[in-house]
């Protein structure tokens, strides 16, 4: 091998946040702290503050690959755990506080967490979970001396004392670029949340590659606001595509409510946020109602679940809001696919472009297998499993002995199933666990959910497959009427025959007043399941 004669710097994240301190020191990051109040943080101070927290967090006994875990919501201590943790060589567990106490206390028991960051709106639940916590031997409160609330957890430390007696000018340990900088539990949609340790490399890679102008194309007259909370996915990235851009970065605390979330877009000029669909729905809706506009904002990314064409249409035509979707998932460290028109396409094509999961950005690519992992073709049809791999895509998930979770050419089964179409686009039909497989044909739960929100007057609709006596399992279809709308089942029924296969049309229509939800936002299909089970038993089933 004749060996290029390139420098070998390693990718960590540090140098991400010293990068945005030498080049992007007066932009910064604004966040809506637990006391109601806004701090303002430049990322020269950011990395400062890193720096002594790394330093402090060493003199506390912090090892590499040590595990530390917080607890808390998107705000600027937040984003300096990623670096002062990371960059010490520890790993950042970023815990999720909407999951059920006992979950968060098996994830940081699983995790081995040995320290544990607590904001102080998150206090009640780390003391409720303190006597089952088995590894934890400190608790760091992620605020200053004034706001630091009466507690009875032991061994209680103040953030800003921890960074007061930390060293400023702390030199960054040469690591290598493939240890382990933060781990983050899958947020349990369909099984037990599994671990998934991303490495400093990955982090970095995936972040660059979704800045991109085939991803959601961040620069530095962005300001971003990620709605997509700081400890699923690591934000989607944001603490780290923000600074690396010179990107203004918008934290939004606890309080992500439309109205909260539309008061902070206006006041900090945001240009870019992302979010799941319904953050994007009840955002319209509150713009309906008060018929309030957001001038700065022209792009938001959405992922998580697949977008209403209605949501995309009425963002563009109202607001001159582009919707740029993201596929991705815990596993993927963030975004790995998006749905962008090509320049032919426009008008409702560029529309189908745009509900796609669209094509992979370099780095990433996935192809799609039948049951026995054979390739299917890139027809538009043929429907399969999604398979994934690339350098930010995991290899495995943390302290798991289930076996490998790539299959033989390094592809992660994703649990997606969909197509590919000719262009290369992805178009998932559903996950495998909510695909409703009746009479041995599958039916798309996420076509029908996509038909029914189209109704005028639905806010959201949910399919899923209920055990049925003769065809296996039938569709199911919930509605979400909009505020003050009605809805007429018998029309949705209509509207859905004119436009699929007679088999697909769902058994029964129920209009509820909100579905359930996973910690992060997306219907809890696995309790709908649990709670409609028995709706087309031998009695009550039609065929
Ligand atoms: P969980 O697996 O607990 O839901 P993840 O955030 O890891 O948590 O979810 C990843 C899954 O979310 C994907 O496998 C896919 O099913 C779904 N998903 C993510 N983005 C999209 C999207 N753009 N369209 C449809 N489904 C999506």
């Amino acid at each position: 091998m004749l060996a290029g004669l390139m420098q070998d710097r390693p990718l960590l994240l540090p140098t991400v946040i010293e990068h945005a301190a030498a080049w992007h020191g007066d932009v910064g990051i604004v966040s809506r702290e637990a006391d109601g109040g806004t701090r303002r943080v430049s990322y020269a101070e950011a990395a400062t503050r890193a720096r002594r927290l790394a330093s402090a967090l060493a003199r506390l006994g912090i090892r590499a690959g040590d595990r530390v875990g917080a607890l808390g919501w998107s705000r600027h201590r937040y984003v300096e755990l990623f670096y002062g943790v990371g960059g010490l060589g520890a790993v950042l567990h970023t815990a999720n506080p909407r999951l059920f106490a006992a979950q968060i206390a098996d994830t940081v028991n699983h995790a081995g967490d040995r320290l544990l960051f607590v904001d102080p709106d998150c206090l009640e639940i780390a003391e409720a979970i303190r006597d089952r916590l088995t590894g934890v031997e400190r608790y760091v409160l992620l605020t200053d001396r004034a706001g630091l609330p009466p507690t009875h957890l032991p061994d209680v430390i103040c953030y800003e004392d921890l960074l007061a007696g930390g060293d400023a000018d702390y030199a960054w340990p040469a690591l290598d670029e493939r240890s382990a900088a933060s781990l983050c539990y899958t947020s349990g949609t369909t099984g037990p949340p599994k671990g998934v340790l991303y490495s400093h490399r990955a982090s970095i890679l995936q972040a660059m590659a979704v800045c991109g102008g085939d991803g959601f194309g961040i620069g530095g007259g962005d300001t971003i606001l990620p709605v997509a909370p700081l400890f699923h996915c690591n934000g989607w990235s944001s603490p780290f595509t923000a600074p690396m851009t010179g990107a203004g970065l918008v934290l939004p605390g606890r309080a992500v409510d439309a109205a909260s979330l539309c008061a902070l877009i206006a006041a900090e000029r945001v240009t870019l946020s992302f979010g799941v669909p319904t953050v994007w729905l009840d955002l319209l809706a509150h713009l309906d109602r008060t018929g309030g506009r957001l001038d700065s904002l022209r792009r938001v990314g959405c992922g998580g679940s697949a977008p209403p064409r209605a949501l995309i249409e009425r963002l563009a035509r109202d607001h001159g809001v582009e919707l740029v979707h993201a596929w991705g998932m815990t596993e993927t460290t963030a975004a790995c696919t998006f749905g962008r028109p090509d320049a032919d396409e426009t008008g409702a094509a560029a529309v189908a472009a745009r509900i796609s999961q669209g094509r992979a950005v370099f780095g990433c690519a996935f192809r799609v297998t039948d049951d026995a992992g054979r390739p299917l073709p890139r027809d538009g049809r043929s429907v399969g499993h999604i398979g994934v791999r690339g350098p930010w895509i995991t290899a495995g998930y943390y302290r798991d002995d289930s076996g490998p979770a790539v299959d033989a050419d390094g592809y992660l089964a994703t649990g997606d199933v969909g197509t590919i179409d000719a262009r290369g686009r992805m178009r998932i039909t559903d996950r495998a666990k909510d695909v409703i497989k009746s009479g041995g044909e599958w039916i798309s739960s996420i076509a029908l959910e996509n038909l029914a929100a189209g109704v005028a007057g639905v806010a959201e609709a949910a399919v899923v497959g209920v055990p049925h006596p003769k065809w296996q399992e039938r569709p199911l279809l919930l509605l979400v009427p909009a505020a003050g709308a009605a809805v007429d089942p018998d029309a949705v029924r209509r509207h859905l025959a004119a436009r699929v296969a007679k088999w697909w049309l769902p058994d029964d229509i129920l209009v509820v007043d909100d579905l359930p939800r996973t910690a992060t936002g997306k219907v809890l299909k696995t309790a709908l399941r649990a709670r409609y089970r028995d709706r087309f038993d031998a009695a009550g089933g039609r065929d």
